[in-house]
């Protein structure tokens, strides 16, 4: 098959023919179809990952995977109800399944994760083996490069709001922020939109066109936080929706002032 590989880092990925991989009895052989390009999978090209841990090469990056099975090992159930031709996205963060953490659903924090696209295989290449717990079916209509996003920038912000949801944000007398209205947080005003039970949308951000896009994905309100005071966004919040306090907030952006701005306008303890 071929393979664009990281031979060596902080150096372009070499195009190469490789051999098809093997797959254990629990996993599925994935044909690719798309697979997106992650900044993280930039940041692994030029050696950042190799900070935390080091990840030998030869490497096939690629963890946005979309496309459809080949071949399924011996021991995966029929109740799976996988079948080969099958369309599918890749879930990332492979947990081992055991775990506490595997348990309630975040594989991606278990202590043994394996991630697609950070070792011997990745996106970025013809076939992949996947465990099948892992492969989720899609409809054949849908377009694999649309889907392939969605299994990592767009299940961060899904798990925002499972988190959300946990924690008892969600309900149609709630007001949720987006901050940072990017490729995350375009998906998250559409998530909080679709699964916030009926919860308020406000979109925060800097930049009027993002701002515009929040709003043709749905969010009820938006708010430009460029060059203003806590007190005056609270304003425009309590003017927006009733409250000058959020109930939650999905921060995308991760930026210092924005977090300082978070914890000024969510309330010290759940109302
Ligand atoms: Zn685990």
């Amino acid at each position: 098959m071929r393979a664009a590989r990281i031979l060596q880092y902080h150096k372009p990925l070499v195009l190469e023919d490789i051999a098809v991989p093997d797959i254990e009895p629990n996993e599925v052989l994935v044909k690719v179809a798309a697979c997106g390009m992650c900044r993280s999978d930039v940041l692994l090209v030029d050696g950042f990952f190799q900070n935390y841990g080091d990840i030998p090469p030869p490497v096939i990056p690629g963890h946005e995977i979309t496309g459809t099975i080949e071949k399924i090992g011996g021991v995966v159930s029929k109740s799976a109800g996988l079948e080969e031709g099958d369309h599918v996205v890749v879930a990332p963060g492979w947990g081992d399944g055991v775990c506490r953490h595997c348990q309630v659903g975040n594989t991606h924090i278990c202590a043994n994760v394996r991630w697609p696209g950070f070792g011997s295989y990745g996106g970025f290449a013809e076939y992949i083996p996947v465990p099948a717990r892992y492969v989720i079916k899609v409809a054949e209509h849908l377009k694999f490069e649309e889907l392939a996003p969605l299994t990592d920038a767009g299940l961060t912000p899904y798990r925002g709001i499972k988190k959300i949801r946990d924690a008892g944000g969600l309900g149609p007398d709630r007001v949720i922020g987006v901050f940072g209205i990017g490729g995350l947080g375009a998906y998250a005003v559409q998530y909080a939109k679709l699964l916030g039970a009926g919860a308020t949308v406000v979109a925060f951000a800097r930049n009027p066109d993002k701002l515009a896009i929040a709003k043709s994905y749905g969010a009820d309100h938006i708010i430009d936080i460029k060059g203003r005071s806590t007190g005056d966004i609270g304003e425009e919040l309590k003017k927006a929706t009733g409250q000058d306090k959020l109930d939650a907030i999905i921060d995308c952006a991760g930026a210092r002032e924005m977090m300082q701005l978070g914890f000024a306008i969510t309330p010290t303890s759940p109302r």
